[in-house]
């Protein structure tokens, strides 16, 4: 079943091709710059690689004996939108019981109301794409706020800036991905070369 989970090269090129993964000289909001970008719903806008990519990731919580003894009563859990459609995906490779999804209400991020303790069986959080790892540690805390353990977590991109783990749950992910990010002026190859920027909005 290993055999079955596509190279990061593979899932790469997926990435490229439909435009989730974005090469040129970006401005982040935080102001730092960088040679690429993901923009991962444009990957999951097709049913097609929305579907190799979401199954790819559910091999691997399958080939956890831990997650794999415990289905279907499961939930997966995402952490934010883009999440979502990547949450749905492996909730049906994985045939998992339940599905949430925390969202920024103000400058918090909330499960929707009426969600009660007791009600969330064991989660699997998952997400597009761990930059920082703050959506999954704060989604993390909510999840444990309802009495519900988290047995696995995971994305198809984690940059390796990003933690690794989740407590004691190791954090899966189809692709590691080294992050470049610059300040802007002499540090960024592109300024130097006096690259004309592209803002993005997260
Ligand atoms: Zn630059």
């Amino acid at each position: 079943m290993v055999d079955l989970i596509p190279s990061s090269d593979t899932v790469m090129q997926i990435l490229k091709r439909t435009g989730a993964f974005r090469e040129g000289h970006f401005v982040y909001p935080n102001g730092k710059h960088s040679p690429h970008y993901f923009q991962m719903p444009l990957a999951f806008r097709y049913y097609d690689t929305a579907r190799v990519l979401a199954v790819a990731l559910s091999r691997k919580f399958r080939v956890d004996r831990d997650i794999s003894s415990q289905l279907p009563k499961v939930s997966i859990i995402s952490p934010s939108s883009g999440g979502i459609p990547v949450a749905f995906g492996v909730r049906d490779a994985l045939s998992a019981e339940q599905i949430y999804w925390a969202e920024q209400e103000g400058n918090k991020r909330r499960f929707r109301q009426y969600i009660n303790k007791g009600e969330v069986n064991p989660s699997i959080m998952v997400d597009d794409i761990i930059r920082s790892g703050h959506a999954i540690e704060e989604t993390d805390t909510l999840v444990k706020e309802l009495g519900t353990p988290v047995i696995g977590c995971g994305a198809i991109v984690r940059f390796t800036s990003a933690p690794d783990k989740l407590g004691a749950v190791p954090i899966r992910s189809l692709v590691e991905f080294d992050a470049q990010m610059y300040d802007e002026g002499e540090d960024c190859r592109d300024c130097k070369k006096d690259v004309p920027v592209e803002h993005v909005r997260f």
